[in-house]
């Protein structure tokens, strides 16, 4: 069985280059992806039919085997299904997630493997073996194994219906780019040159800006022109509506029933079980405390909108939502004199790029070089990462827009790293600019996106030497998942590591005073933002903390915008059919505020230390990335800071007095 799947691996590394071999063919992946799901069909029922004494080696191995086939050819179907140029092999990546989910679900209500797995002794294995079976137990647990079996057909049901429903409401917001019309470049006013030139009047005389990031993100920020930049808003934030409003809904409902079937209350009850926070209680009392933290300083934030919208508009009483990051911009340049086209002048995309593979080098101690390997679009470069002359992992940089590619930015696993077996690989997707002409520049806020999307890949490699698959890269707590992508975005605000990123094209570093300025306007809006935050996390876990039948999606989102925060709802707009996070974290989109808290934490031992103190990177890339799921987050951290994490850093960060944030502490121990 071994020997069997040991080929299977080699053929399902990504894209390996052969030469003279032409590029992945959807032939050759589709018959790819059928060896993948009959290999691990053939592991399973080996496991189904097991007449040997049952033991780790006879159970748990084998097992681990499934979860190493699984996770790579799921991670490359994901990964394909979202960024391949070539509609077939999209088609074939996703009919092949459908049958892997399929297999998966199948695999988790098996009861003869789930009574062989309780029938394994591991009191003397050591602790990773220990806590391997304990995770096993559990999910077999959470997945319904010891239900009748009337309850089992239906539960895989369900999940075979989420999983359509899932991947059709990414499919409706990735297809559904909306645009607007400008009638004359005078609607331009406000946006940079090269903006303006990389968007000319067409052949009807009229200007088209799409909802694709790069173009809605710098007009939000720049445009004057207030009734057009209304318009994108609406148009941004109704992609994937109406279709996706009863796909959500079907979601809800059936997560529900899920949720239902397994014992729990509701599907909120079930998701947090496994997650830092544990229960939904503490996700709404955590809500509450940062949105009780942030309140001073969020409403100064706002009341410094209002006034400098009063003075373009003196019978302005409110700030709307689509107003926010234009009016920041202008108090950014105007009170802080901050420019952010000025300061976007310094990142040349490539110049970034490059910086990025410095700096992280050189903070963890390790190199990367390029990775002579086959790539699915001519703009996708490859690296291998090396600590001495060892390589330790693999990465895909797929930098730039593409049609029909993944609109946001993220991070793909395709290779889990298991010590010995194989080298942790992963790719990050973004659209950036600069595909054409690696110094077209970037916004800063594009710069620190790249460095948090860097920070998973580099936790997803730094994890990758594990025994058990289960454990390897990311493969954490939900919610604190983000803590060491959004410390590394702490990177970006500091003069010493910018001198790695920024760079003009008269070759002019950054200078000096311009970081002291941004560093200076960087707290500008954090009030703002967590307050807005809480609102998106108020309605994650509304939605699922409830039973969905009688909840209407636009007015429990519309009254989590009016509870947290101070913009308020924007009529003839629907967020949840975009909002991607409901159904990809359900209930809990808290995660990304609770990890940034303790990512706050933890980058204080940085800030005493210093930003490139080898000794506490060292500590932190031992402690945090490199034990990857194989012990509790809580303990990682305890571990690195010697002591439970604390909200106090984070509310330093929004700098409130200390009284506000008792409550919070107390909370999130
Ligand atoms: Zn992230």
């Amino acid at each position: 069985m071994n020997v069997k799947i040991a080929t299977v691996l080699t053929a399902a590394i990504v894209c390996t280059a052969v030469a003279g071999e032409p590029l992945l063919t959807p032939e050759r992946y589709a018959a790819e992806c059928r060896a993948d799901l009959e290999s691990a069909a053939a592991i399973f029922h080996g496991l189904e039919n097991l007449q040997d004494e049952k033991t780790i080696e006879t159970v748990l191995k084998p097992l681990n085997e499934l979860d190493i086939l699984i996770g790579n050819t799921a991670g490359k179907a994901s990964l394909f299904y979202n960024v391949h140029p070539d509609a077939a092999i999209r088609d074939i990546a996703e009919k092949h997630e459908q049958a892997i989910t399929k297999l998966v679900s199948e695999i988790s209500l098996s009861r003869p493997v789930y009574e062989a797995c309780l029938a394994v002794d591991a009191s003397s294995a050591d602790a990773d073996t220990q806590r391997a079976l304990e995770h096993v137990l559990r999910d077999y647990r959470r997945s319904g194994v010891n239900q009748p079996d009337e309850v089992r057909e239906r539960i895989k049901k369900l999940n075979d219906e989420l999983t359509e429903l899932d991947q059709a409401f990414s499919v409706n917001v990735r297809s559904d780019v909306r645009s607007i019309k400008l009638d004359s470049p005078a609607e331009l006013d406000g946006m940079p040159d090269d903006y303006i030139a990389a968007h000319p009047p067409g052949e009807d005389g009229k200007i088209t800006i799409t909802t694709d990031y790069p173009d809605y993100v710098p007009f939000s920020r720049f445009a004057r022109n207030d009734g057009k930049r209304l318009e994108l808003y609406k148009e941004f934030k109704n992609r994937g509506y109406p279709k996706n409003e009863q796909i959500l809904k079907d979601i809800l409902i059936k997560r529900h029933e899920l949720a239902n079937l397994l014992g729990y209350n509701n599907y909120a009850d079930y998701v947090t079980e496994t997650k830092m926070v544990k229960t939904p209680k503490t996700i709404h009392s955590f809500i509450d405390d940062v949105a009780l933290i942030a309140k001073v300083r969020a409403e100064k934030e706002y009341n410094l909108l209002l006034e400098r919208l009063k003075q373009i508009d003196p019978d302005a009483e409110t700030v709307g939502d689509w107003q926010k990051t234009y009016l920041e911009e202008l108090i950014r340049q105007e009170q802080f004199n901050v420019d952010a086209k000025e300061i976007r002048t310094y990142f040349q995309f490539g110049h970034v790029r490059d910086g990025v593979l410095k700096l992280t080098g050189e903070l963890f101690g390790v190199q990367f070089r390029p990775w002579e390997t086959e790539v699915w679009a001519p703009d996708v470069q490859a690296f291998e990462v090396l600590d001495g002359d060892t390589a330790i992992g693999r990465f895909y940089l797929d930098l730039h827009p593409r049609e029909n590619k993944y609109k946001h930015a993220a991070h793909f696993g395709i290779l889990s790293g298991v010590n010995g077996r194989q080298l942790p690989t992963a790719a990050l997707v973004c659209n950036f600019p600069g595909k054409d002409d690696e110094t077209e520049l970037m916004e800063h806020s594009d710069v620190e996106t790249f460095l948090h999307e860097f920070g998973h890949l580099l936790h997803s490699i730094f994890a990758g030497n594990q025994e058990w698959a289960r454990f390897s890269g990311i493969a954490t707590e939900l919610d604190f998942i983000e803590a060491p992508s959004q410390m590394l975005e702490e990177w970006v605000w500091n003069p010493q590591s910018l001198s790695y990123l920024a760079l003009s094209k008269e070759g002019k570093p950054i200078p000096a005073d311009l970081v002291a300025k941004m560093v200076a306007a960087k707290e500008f809006g954090s009030g703002l933002f967590a307050t807005h935050q809480m609102f998106y996390a108020a309605t994650s876990i509304n939605f699922y903390d409830c039973d969905p039948a009688a909840l209407d999606l636009s007015t429990t989102m519309d009254q989590m915008q009016r509870n947290y925060s101070l913009f308020a709802p924007v009529s003839d707009t629907h967020m949840y059919a975009n909002f991607g996070h409901l159904v990809g974290y359900s209930a809990m989109y808290i995660s990304y505020m609770w990890s940034l808290v303790i990512s706050k934490d933890l980058f204080s031992r940085f800030e005493e230390a210093g930003l490139f103190d080898p000794a506490v990177a060292q500590k932190y890339r031992r402690c945090i990335l490199a034990p990857g799921g194989s012990k509790d987050a809580a303990d990682l951290v305890e571990d690195f800071l010697g002591r439970p994490y604390s909200i106090e850093p984070f509310e330093q960060w929004l700098n409130t007095p200390i009284e506000t944030g008792n409550a919070a502490t107390k909370a999130i121990k």
